[in-house]
């Protein structure tokens, strides 16, 4: 089944002129002191916003904002994304105070037509997450039509990206949302050799995507503290590096399926080692973890390993650190893993935070094919799940 896209709906009837747009955005930017410490997904949400202003509309912009559970925190506060918003569309942004009630309600009845306001975190409403019928109507009550961009979302069924689609009847993706669905539809189905990076903290995590990736794609190499609990069910010692020890079987297991399925599953054949994850902590680079001694990145030779398989795929999906790359001298594994895939020929796609700091950090960020705005809703759609924001979508025929 199709999805309504933006420019069908802009085509329609009479457009959008003059009537309220209300868009579910994915302003779920990192703030470190109130201060926004990566753009790019309000950079990636403008043209959608400035296609509904420049159509005459009047819109409404609703997103997230970290993880408030329900209560009004004002360090969650979006009004410091209201001013970035404004700078960057180069447009005033106004600012309701509430994403729905009486506050919200004044602010769009005053809002005019090409001009853009934006509500308060959604999340200070525990009904967001809920998807709460009543909640998701206040939301629609503010709407003629919805517009969803808000591909980070997408893998959520909530208030604002399910809810509020059974009392809106003119719906449709924003162009964000439709970049996301046509680059990942190039992963779920992909040229070969497919080759995937997989890292970060845990297998449980990730376990349906391992499991999909297994019988996927043609070499799925592991890194991050992931590893260790793979090297743990291959009987090799990993000292006290993070493992999973309840996963150990699942591990076993997915080297099993990689194995049948005729595909390499690969595991780093060396490691920066230390003793502890402080930033100053001793490096020691071999293919042993000594007792005492954790795994905190993928080493040299793993790197090259991973490297050479980067360069001779076809398409490209990586999720996660190799290491623990928030300190220096632990991320020299997931900055060589970028640097191969940016130099890949191949279709990269990158998701999730660490992953695409990395490839920012390193200036590559022009040599990937797509870098996703959503690392959790990109790997589960590229393991062939319906996306209940997509689904949402979804012309009824
Ligand atoms: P995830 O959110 O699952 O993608 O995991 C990201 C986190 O994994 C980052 O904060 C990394 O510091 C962490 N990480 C990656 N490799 C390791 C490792 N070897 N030991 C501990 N943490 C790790």
């Amino acid at each position: 089944m199709s999805i309504s896209k933006l420019d069908a709906l802009l085509n329609q009837g009479g457009g959008v002129s003059g009537l309220r747009v209300f868009v579910r955005a994915d302003l779920n930017v990192p703030l470190s002191d109130g201060k926004i410490s990566d753009d790019s997904r309000i950079r990636a949400s403008l043209p959608t916003i400035q296609k509904l202003c420049a159509a005459g509309a009047r819109v409404i912009v609703a997103s997230h904002l970290g993880r408030p559970k329900g209560q009004r925190k004002t360090e969650l506060s979006l009004a410091p994304v209201a001013a970035e918003l404004a700078k960057q569309l180069g447009v005033e942004v106004h600012f309701a105070p509430d994403c729905v009630g009486p506050e919200a309600e004044r602010a769009v009845a005053a809002l005019p037509s090409g001009q853009v306001l934006l509500l308060e975190n959604l999340r200070f409403h525990a009904e967001e997450t809920a998807n709460d019928p009543l909640f998701s109507k206040a939301l629609a009550d503010l709407a003629d039509v919805y517009v969803n961009d808000a591909f980070g979302a997408a893998h959520r069924a909530h208030a604002s990206t399910v809810g509020i689609t059974a009392f809106v009847k003119r719906k449709a993706a924003g162009l964000l949302l439709v970049k996301e669905i046509e680059h990942l539809n190039q992963v779920l189905h992909p040229r070969h050799p497919f080759v995937c990076f997989l890292g970060g903290v845990k297998v449980s995590d990730k376990l349906a995507a391992l499991d999909a990736l297994v019988l996927r794609a043609d070499v799925l190499a592991i890194g991050g503290a992931m590893a260790y609990t793979f090297l743990m069910s291959q009987g090799i010692s990993v000292g006290k590096s993070l493992v999973e020890p309840d996963l150990v079987s699942e591990a076993r297991r997915l080297i099993d399926a990689a194995k049948a399925a005729g595909h390499r599953l690969l595991l780093p054949v060396d490691h920066c080692t230390a003793p502890s994850l402080a930033a100053d902590a001793t490096v020691q680079i071999g293919s042993e973890i000594a007792d005492g001694w954790m795994g905190v990145d993928i080493g040299p030779k793993t790197a090259a390993l991973y490297a050479a398989e980067a360069q001779k795929a076809a398409t490209i999906f990586w999720n996660g650190p190799m290491g623990v790359f928030e300190v220096k001298n632990f991320a020299h594994g997931t900055l060589a893993v970028a640097e191969a895939i940016a130099n890949s020929s191949g279709t990269s796609i990158v998701g999730g935070g660490d992953s695409l700091a990395a490839v920012h950090q390193m200036g590559f960020a022009d040599r990937i094919s797509h870098l996703s705005t959503g690392g959790g809703a990109s790997l589960e759609y590229i393991q062939g799940k319906k996306l209940p924001g997509i689904v949402a979508l979804e012309k009824s025929e």
